[in-house]
Formats: C-alpha cells, sequence, structure tokens
C-alpha cells in the first residue's frame, strides 16, 4: 500500500487522538538526524513530525531543511510532517510556509492571553489561507527553548477557561500546546504533571493536544497523557544527547580511526535506536496507514 508520505500534521493528529496514540515530534538538527527520525519511523510503519527550531533554521537555511525532508519522505511510505518548533516570529513562519513546511509553532506564550489570543488568530488566518497546520501554545512550558528560559517551578499551568477563550475562533487548529506541568531539557526533579487539567481540556476541546518536554518522562506518564489525549509528542533534548555521545562513542571505542563515515553512522544508529524506543512507547509503531487515513 502507498501512503502518501509528506502530510501537514492536524488530520493525523485528530486520528491519534480518536485511537489514543501519540505521535513522536523529533527535533532535528542536520541531515542526519533527519535521516534517523524518517527512516526509524519508516521502519516501525509509524507517522512521524520532523520539527525544527528556529536556531536551527538559522544554522543550516530554509531550502535545504525543507528540501532534505520533502526528499527523504519521498523514499518512505509512512507520513511525514514537517513542523517550525516554538517561533514568535511572523516572519520566519512565512519564510517556513514559502519554503515547503506543512505546519507551524506560533509560540506566543510569553504574551499577555489577550495579546497572544490576538496574534495567534493572525498567523491562523495566515496558515488557514496557506493549508499548514498550526500549533498554538498558552501558559509557560519549563526549561530552556532556543533563548528563551522559563525556570520549572515558574512555569505556569494554562488556565482552563482561557484555554476555551483562546482555541475559540480556532476551530481548525492542528495541535493546541496547553502547559500543563511538563518543561524542556533534562527534569531536575519529578515533573508534576496536571492530568486533571489536561484531561478537562481535552473533553471541551476538539483539538489534538501537543506534549512539550518528553525527554525524561516515565512510561507511565507517557501512557497517562497519551491516554488524556496527548497526541503529539515532542522529543528534543534526548535526541540532541544521542547525536553528540553517537558521534563521541565511535571516537572512545576506536581512537584511531581516521574514516569519517563510521562516526556519521554511529551517531546515526544512536539517535534511531532513541526514534525507535520512543515511536514504541507512544503505541505508534504500525500506524503509518491508520495515521494516514486508509485504514479504519
Ligand atoms: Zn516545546
Amino acid at each position: 500500500m502507498e501512503i502518501m508520505a509528506f502530510v501537514t500534521m492536524g488530520p493525523m493528529l485528530k486520528r491519534a487522538q480518536a485511537a489514543r496514540y501519540g505521535i513522536a515530534a523529533f527535533n532535528m538538527i542536520d541531515y542526519n538526524s533527519a535521516r534517523s527520525i524518517i527512516e526509524g519511523a519508516a521502519d516501525l510503519q509509524a507517522p512521524i513530525i520532523v520539527q525544527v527550531s528556529v536556531k536551527t533554521i538559522k544554522h543550516w537555511g530554509y531550502k535545504p531543511i525543507a528540501t532534505w525532508v520533502r526528499m527523504m519522505a519521498e523514499d518512505v511510505d509512512v507520513p511525514v510532517a514537517l513542523h517550525l518548533d516554538h517561533c514568535s516570529d511572523a516572519d520566519v513562519i512565512r519564510r517556513c510556509i514559502d519554503a515547503g513546511w506543512s505546519s507551524v509553532m506560533f509560540d506566543g506564550s510569553s504574551l499577555p492571553f489577550a495579546e497572544n489570543k490576538a496574534r495567534s488568530e493572525e498567523i491562523y488566518a495566515m496558515t488557514e489561507a496557506a493549508g499548514v497546520g498550526l500549533e498554538a501554545e498558552i501558559g509557560a512550558i519549563g526549561g530552556v527553548e532556543d533563548d528563551k528560559f522559563v525556570a520549572e517551578d515558574s512555569a505556569i499551568l494554562a488556565d482552563y477557561d482561557e484555554c476555551l477563550a483562546f482555541v475559540k475562533n480556532m476551530p481548525n487548529l492542528a495541535v493546541f500546546a496547553p502547559a500543563i506541568g511538563t518543561a524542556h531539557g533534562f527534569y531536575k526533579g519529578q515533573p508534576k504533571i496536571a492530568y486533571g487539567l489536561l484531561e478537562k481540556i481535552t473533553a471541551a476541546i476538539p483539538i489534538p493536544i501537543a506534549l512539550h518536554g518528553g525527554t525524561g518522562l516515565s512510561q507511565e506518564q507517557f501512557d497517562r497523557c497519551i491516554a488524556a489525549g496527548c497526541a503529539k509528542v515532542n522529543i528534543s533534548t534526548m535526541h540532541k544527547h544521542r547525536f553528540i555521545e553517537g558521534f563521541i562513542a565511535v571516537r572512545t571505542e576506536k581512537p584511531k580511526l581516521e574514516e569519517p563515515l563510521p562516526f556519521i553512522t554511529g551517531q546515526y544508529e544512536a539517535m534511531k535506536k532513541d526514534v525507535l524506543d520512543m515511536i514504541r512507547a507512544f503505541g505508534s509503531a504500525g500506524k503509518a496507514a491508520h495515521a494516514a487515513g486508509r485504514e479504519g
């Protein structure tokens, strides 16, 4: 069966939420990293989201990233979405859309509520016109994301009533990211996830939820969040860690090696192993056809 490979993430996230599995969203770093993410998903017949931070886009440029991901997506038969992670700059969002991203995130969570809502709605109009999916956030997810730092204990949970008001004029939002107590980076203490709030939001709002700060959560925490409606699960920190450690491990094992390609391969294998583990943990292995709408 052939599954259209390059997709926008909204429809597949809706299907994932309805069937209660999570689609992994990995933050790619370079070509090798994107390959480990997409080929890992293909190995397990899983839908996948390749997301990119603004920093990474500024490093490589818009066109190379869009070209790599779209080209790799053509060679696999699983749905692949290319997503822009946390971005507060409308110009960067515009450029991603023009370069071929299939979804983008507008992060106005540092703005006062009314301003975040108004700006998110403006971006929503832009993405709807372009046929691109949008992710929007409220509350404050803890930790470091690009140059933004929110102390874990001062992270602010999304307010339920504000959640309802926030999404009201954005019915076709691809995914909604209310802060529910998770944080970016490695957790220093036990994350306190507000499951009750998450369940309340899911019951009232028919939009898939994004779980940010997936690195370091336990299988039980993933299971509970996914069962409560999180359909997009973000993994960035662990992927970065594998990128660096996978490369270094080859040097440690073979100190005299002078060929560069085995280093790239070692790095690829380390990243891909984590991709496989996470896809299995989120229950999306074997779900490619389901996510693409090719089976009930
Ligand atoms: Zn995030």
